[in-house]
């Protein structure tokens, strides 16, 4: 049996550590005991090292930068991450690629994150979505280029989140359909399958993500194609995104 992966990604909150614990022994205390879901939480980083120390928690960064150490202000290291209590790393965020990220960077990101012993959660979607569907050759391109250069054997550790960017956030133009997820989530394998073949295909874990609620996580789950899902607003909030996990641990 493969374990549902539920993601939180806190972005740039909550504004102080106190309330992150609070958060993490709220949600941990009511899921931790769950059998068929693991979750994982993206804390802003500067609360990484203390919110390890907290029981049951699994921890992810939001981002790294590829050199392992030197003269680049502002940055960290995959090192830095999973010496301060991370296992995994979001790469390649909507909102890093905004800030003018590019699959390029992407690439080194996730070659670093593998190199430091994090797995990488590898975030891909498109901006719009055309009527003659190339938004298909637009998530190609991005799989390709972020995953150029890895193992068949890399694989097994990288988690490809699905977030299409219309669907993300309280500006969103609307919500994706499980439909539309299973559809992408069918063509993401493709993409996988060509460039990595069919078995290495099968042990990436693809999730969704974009607008994930306490009224759409179970039929994202049950029929968005998908292994899991990406939350960002509703994981601030304990009772709704233990909701989620709860969903989860509960699919029939
Ligand atoms: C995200 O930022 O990755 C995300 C999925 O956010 P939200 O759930 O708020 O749309």
């Amino acid at each position: 049996m493969t374990k549902k992966v539920i993601i939180a990604n806190w972005k740039m909150n909550p504004q102080s550590l106190t309330e992150a614990k609070k958060i993490v022994t709220a949600i941990t205390t009511k899921v931790s005991h769950f059998k068929k879901v693991s979750v994982i939480i993206a804390p802003p980083v500067i609360y990484l090292e203390s919110l390890a120390k907290l029981q049951n928690t699994t921890l992810a960064g939001q981002n790294l930068f590829w050199e392992e150490s030197g003269a680049y202000t502002g940055e960290h290291s995959g090192t830095m991450l999973a010496k301060s209590g991370a296992t995994y790393v979001i790469v390649g965020h909507s909102e890093r690629r905004a800030m003018g990220e590019t699959n390029e960077m992407v690439n080194k990101k996730v070659k670093a994150a593998l190199k430091a012993g994090l797995k990488p959660i590898l975030c891909i979607g498109e901006s719009v979505r055309d009527e003659k569907g190339d938004y298909h050759t637009f998530i190609k391109e991005q799989i390709m280029q972020s995953l150029a250069g890895l193992k068949k054997v890399n694989l097994k550790n990288v988690i490809i989140a699905y977030e299409p960017v219309w669907a993300i956030g309280k500006n969103a133009k609307r919500e994706a359909t499980p439909a539309e997820s299973l559809e992408m989530s069918i063509f993401i394998k493709k993409v996988l399958s060509d460039m990595f073949g069919a078995v290495a295909t099968k042990t990436v874990a693809l999730i969704y993500g974009g607008s994930v609620n306490t009224k759409n996580a179970e039929a994202f789950l049950s029929d968005g194609g998908v292994d899991g899902v990406l939350v960002g607003r509703e994981s601030l909030t304990p009772l709704k995104f233990i909701q989620i996990v709860y969903s989860a641990e509960h699919l029939s």
